[in-house]
């Protein structure tokens, strides 16, 4: 099947509250033209410069998503377009997002992203780390950053209750910062679970963004540098 027809075939499966970010990650731009010709607009990366090249040479009227990891240093490359970065895990991080932020007039939308993985590697917080960063003062000062929800990866496997368990803890830590954290903050909505191999879980469980690459473009070739 062609890219435009596995995102209508999930499009079709999804509820209409639900936003599809098509993860175009390691594949040529060609991909993003053939999805955008056919009227697709949101698309997401992990890596910036290459994030920064796509978005110079392709439609302006892109809503890019930042995906993976952004070290602290790389900020700068996509502060001045990216829509939403997903996974946001230190201060420091949101420190520079709000600092770049500012140069561009800018206030930049952004996840936290949560560590509820059985595998070691996964970035993110924990509930108690994550309530002790937003009370504090150095978040309460930082005006070029807003947070609107959470992220997070389930465990890489097989086992669906464990993947179900998973975003279940992650929906609850979102219940619990809305109603400790963002009380009364309207736009804090945004629950970002569910890939190519998890999506209709996550979405049962409560998503509101799911992140689909492979299912999309195809399986991606790694070339080692
Ligand atoms: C690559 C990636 C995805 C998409 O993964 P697929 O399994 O190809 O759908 C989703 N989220 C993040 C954070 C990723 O890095």
């Amino acid at each position: 099947m062609s890219i435009l027809q596995n995102i209508d075939q999930i499009l079709k499966s999804i509820p209409e509250n639900v936003k599809l970010v098509a993860v175009s990650k390691t594949k040529p731009k060609e991909a993003i033209i053939e999805a955008y010709d056919g009227g697709y607009r949101i698309f997401g990366e992990n890596k910036p410069q290459e994030l920064k090249e796509k978005s110079e040479t392709l439609a302006k009227d892109i809503e890019w998503h930042f995906i993976g990891h952004l070290q602290t240093n790389k900020v700068k490359y996509i502060a001045e377009f990216v829509h939403l970065i997903h996974a946001v895990d230190s201060i420091k991080l949101l420190t520079e997002i709000s600092k770049q932020a500012k140069k561009h007039n800018r206030v930049i939308n952004c996840l936290l992203q949560f560590h509820i993985a059985k595998e070691e590697s996964k970035f993110g917080y924990d509930l108690a780390e994550a309530m002790e960063m937003l009370r504090s003062d150095e978040f309460k000062h930082l005006e070029g950053v807003n947070i609107v929800g959470v992220m997070g990866m389930a465990t890489f496997t097989d086992d669906h209750n464990q993947v179900r368990s998973e975003f279940k803890q992650l929906k609850a830590n979102f219940d619990r910062l809305k109603a400790e954290c963002f009380k009364n903050k309207a736009d804090f909505t945004e629950l970002s679970m569910g890939m190519s191999g998890d999506y209709q879980i996550a979405i049962e469980e409560g998503s509101t963004i799911i992140r689909v690459g492979s299912s999309i473009f195809g399986e991606r070739q790694y070339v080692q540098k």
